[in-house]
């Protein structure tokens, strides 16, 4: 049965922001276009400068409007540009991208503009798909993760989300930050780790993957009468998180955390820190305790299998340099790191709130990607880690973060999936496995 919550009778158009706050871009037309007047814009590469409010294109050069739309002219129109993915993450590189239908380009002033693409939520899904994972990985997973990247992207969408209010601003010693969704004032969603990886169509892989995406059109996994928010992470380390832990203070009842295998959440709960220590040194034969390298090279992209370590992984890192960190990332001079503590844990062992002892004050952080963020040049991989430190005990040289997984750990285990796919499990298990009491229904035909 469909509730009235849900409208999508009909394959939604989305709007995917592909750059923005960009001062200049050039796009290539690989077919002719047409804007909303009709006017043809023939195939050749347009240089747009948003500070000067001009385009230079193969005709020459013309004035920039707020908003330029444009459409291919036929069925196989692409275009192109050259994209960053993975902005700000260990693993950002520059491609160039091809994308197919519409365009759309908003030149609001000030020097600065935004390129949208404006697409079917079926194709979106085709590269989505092959963005996140490979394209070879096994048929059960990729349908697995079809359904869940619809829904996730049909909740973004919903008038009334699961996800809360954005996050709130300081509190005096202590700073806990979050983003989602509310980011994207502009489009639906962006085109990278924020929202999910759209990296165009040269990443859709063969027939059969298509097949597979295609076999799972318009379903989704809902949850008393609401698509569901469905989240998903590289790899858990042994245990899913709650929803709370990375986002907003509301509960989300198919966000819960589960033991990745066919056991029970370990006992005693891995808040305790001996817990965690000894989950983290004896891991539990759990699906993303992968060590199948050749599973894993079938199961990611090779931009992903440049980190091998993700389910068990330890980082040094001198008292100096976190403090310094604490300054730069956070704008707060703590002095000399003197200890590292332990604020609150969720069940998967990650923190939500850390705090900074320093020599001239101490600071708490939270939530777990405000952790990640300040103990790392870019980001550590997860922020469910035991902490030991070397030197004085009063004034530590350098602190050891020896931790489990990659990603924040709710909802699905993609690496986790990949290996019950593997194992011959159905894409229904996978989903009853991390969305405990969901549903699937088909929206649209
Ligand atoms: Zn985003
Ligand atoms: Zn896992």
């Amino acid at each position: 049965m469909k509730s009235e919550t849900h409208n999508w009778t009909e394959e939604p158009r989305i709007a995917v922001g592909l750059l923005q706050n960009a001062s200049s871009v050039t796009i290539g037309l690989l077919d002719d276009f047409l804007d909303s007047s009709g006017l043809r814009f023939p195939a050749g590469e347009y240089h747009l400068d948003f500070g000067r409010g001009e385009i230079t294109g193969p005709a020459g050069r013309s004035r920039l409007d707020q908003e330029w739309q444009l459409r291919p002219g036929s069925d196989r129109g692409r275009f192109s540009l050259q994209a960053t993915i993975g902005i700000n993450f260990h693993w950002q590189q520059n491609e160039m991208q091809t994308f197919p239908e519409g365009l759309r380009i908003l030149a609001p002033g000030g020097g600065r503009g935004t390129v949208i693409n404006d697409v079917s939520l079926e194709r979106y899904l085709q590269s989505v798909i092959c963005s996140e994972m490979n394209a070879d990985s096994p048929a059960e997973l990729i349908k697995a993760h079809s359904i869940i990247s619809r829904s996730w992207l049909l909740a973004q969408l919903d008038p009334a989300p699961v996800a809360g209010p954005p996050a709130p601003g300081l509190a005096d010693g202590e700073i806990v930050r979050w983003t989602d969704r509310e980011a994207h004032a502009t489009f639906d969603v962006c085109a990278d780790d924020h929202c999910q990886r759209y990296q165009g169509l040269g990443r859709i892989g063969n027939e059969s993957m298509l097949g597979q995406v295609g076999a799972t059109r318009g379903q989704v996994l809902s949850f008393a009468g609401r698509v569901c928010d469905a989240r998903f992470s590289k790899c858990c380390g042994g245990v899913t998180e709650d929803f709370r832990l990375a986002w907003g203070d509301q509960e989300v009842p198919y966000l819960v955390p589960v033991f990745d295998g066919p056991g029970s959440l370990p006992d005693p709960p891995l808040q305790d820190q001996a817990a965690l220590r000894r989950f983290i040194e004896n891991p539990p034969d759990c699906y993303c305790h992968c060590q199948d390298q050749e599973l894993l090279a079938i199961l990611l992209n090779s931009y992903d299998r440049q980190t091998p370590d993700f389910f068990r992984w330890q980082r040094r890192v001198s008292a100096e340099q976190i403090g310094a960190w604490v300054r730069e990332k956070l704008g707060r001079d703590l002095g000399r790191i003197l200890a590292l503590q332990a604020v609150e844990r969720g069940l998967s062992g990650r923190l939500q709130r850390l705090r900074f002892v320093g020599q001239k004050a101490s600071l708490v952080v939270g939530k777990e990607l405000e952790i990640r963020r300040v103990l790392a040049a870019s980001h550590l991989y997860s922020s469910a880690f035991v902490i030991d430190q070397e030197g004085p005990a009063e004034r530590p040289e350098t602190f050891v973060l020896t931790g489990a997984g990659w990603g924040h750990g709710v909802g699905l285990c993609q690496i986790g999936a990949g290996v019950m796919a593997h194992k011959g499990m159905v894409h229904q298990d996978i989903l009853a496995h991390y969305y405990p009491g969901t549903q699937l229904e088909r929206l649209y035909d």
